[in-house]
């Protein structure tokens, strides 16, 4: 997320170097205090309603590790890009590997949902 803001005139300085400026920042949405207590809330919620499994591609989803390919992560249902607030009634569970090959897509890449299969092996169980 990018903010804005103008630096205001400073009497001080030449009429040269007074120019007013816009100067660009960058943000961190999901590094504030207020989406950390959303993401905890959700995945305590989902953990509470027996959520273990994935939506996309069916793997077990990892509550206690972060970071993990099948760590369980909250998801925007609507994009946060495409005007989705950071709310829980916006959010499901979703695994690390598919929330990032969602990016801001309705749904992930087919080639994760593929690669969690299980593999199949030419013995019989
Ligand atoms: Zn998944």
């Amino acid at each position: 997320m990018r903010c804005s803001f103008s630096i205001p005139q400073r009497p001080d300085l030449p009429p040269h170097r007074n120019t007013p400026q816009e100067v660009v920042i960058a943000t961190s949405r999901t590094g504030t205090a207020t989406w950390k207590r959303i993401r905890k809330r959700a995945l305590k919620e989902a953990q509470e309603r027996g959520i273990t499994r994935c939506p996309y591609c069916k793997v077990t989803l990892n509550y206690e590790v972060s970071r993990l390919p099948s760590s369980a992560e909250p998801d925007h249902i609507i994009p946060h890009e495409k005007g989705g607030p950071d709310a829980l009634h916006n959010l499901r569970i979703i695994c690390r590997a598919c929330n990032i090959s969602k990016s801001n897509r309705a749904a992930p890449k087919a080639q994760t949902v593929l690669r969690a299969t299980p593999l199949k092996t030419s013995r019989r169980w």
